[in-house]
């Protein structure tokens, strides 16, 4: 193993020794005999410090456990755009008293993976009518290996799985807002819907974005880089400059952003496509370094440049 590949940064996601953990186990050819990423971001999430960021309107951002969570407060209580990691439960609630004491009302999740449903349970019990894509409620009542996981997750217990699902697009109003829901063509995984909040101009994208960060794209539930693509342009054609956009993972961004995101996706499916077609193997594509140019400023999070090559090229 070596350390001095992997540079961190140390941006709050779920703590940076776990991050170091997930990064040298990510980077290693044969992740079999390793704990799975899943289990130590689990763990880390124990203790995780949950930070409240308030946004425009009634909303706010929470980070530090999975994924970017955000919540709205008001008259009609309050709602979820999804629900972190089960085991944060009590940093969890204090974050969500802090917010005021209007009772849980819904969490809507904005893709099947364990980081952003784990919480599902609790919250479900805490009072919340849980709202996802149908495929969402699909892949979490069924078996499913994610291979560069390393992780067999079984079927989630009744009470954690969404009571009301759509197929395209759904709308609720709630808090004054007129939140429109939207399904993605299959990019992360094939269950990835936006979530927008018309009043505040305040867009969930789901994991179709991680800012700053080679996104990660699961391949085993539908997910491909060229639907990460077109989601990724979708959000651009859905945004104005002052749209506030929650990413999946890093920082709250802007649409200036979200266009540098799109740009690097694009220039590395292009080279990544152009090598596989001259008759490359994965390992000469990776070789050649087809992201080098971007490494210093996307590679240094959870998927370095040789693993995020591994993704484009499957899809390439
Ligand atoms: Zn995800």
């Amino acid at each position: 193993m070596n350390m001095e590949n992997i540079n961190i940064d140390r941006r709050k996601f779920i703590g940076s020794a776990s991050l170091i953990s997930i990064g040298l186990l990510l980077s290693q050819k044969s992740v079999v005999a390793q704990e799975s990423p899943v289990n130590i971001i689990k763990k880390a999430a124990a203790t995780a410090k949950i930070e409240i960021t308030k946004l425009r309107g009634n909303l706010s951002v929470l980070e530090g456990s999975g994924g970017n969570i955000l919540v709205s407060t008001g008259k009609d209580g309050k709602l979820m755009v999804d629900g972190g990691i089960g085991v944060s439960k009590p940093n969890m609630s204090a974050a969500l008293a802090k917010l005021g004491n209007a009772p849980l009302k819904f969490l809507i999740n904005t893709h099947w993976h364990f980081d952003h449903v784990d919480g599902n349970l609790w919250l479900h019990e805490k009072g919340a009518a849980i709202v996802a894509h149908e495929n969402t409620l699909k892949n979490m009542s069924r078996t499913i290996r994610v291979d560069d996981w390393n992780f067999t997750f079984p079927p989630s217990p009744k009470g954690a799985l969404p009571g009301k699902t759509f197929a395209d697009k759904e709308s609720m109003t709630f808090n004054g807002e007129d939140i429109q829901m939207r399904h993605y063509a299959p990019a992360h995984t094939n269950s990835d819907i936006s979530v927008y909040f018309p009043k505040a101009d305040v867009l969930h994208v789901a994991d179709t974005w991680w800012n700053g960060h080679y996104p990660f794209i699961d391949y085993n539930t539908g997910g491909n880089i060229k639907g990460m693509i077109a989601a990724t342009n979708h959000n651009i054609g859905h945004s104005s400059d002052k749209t506030i956009i929650i990413p999946g993972h890093g920082p709250i961004g802007n649409r200036n952003q979200l266009i540098a995101y799109r740009d690097m996706l694009v220039h590395i499916y292009d080279a990544v496509k152009k090598l596989k077609q001259q008759g490359m193997t994965v390992e000469e594509v990776i070789k050649a370094k087809p992201t080098s140019t971007f490494d210093a400023k996307w590679g240094t999070f959870i998927i370095d440049p040789t693993f995020f090559t591994r993704l484009v090229f499957k899809g390439a």
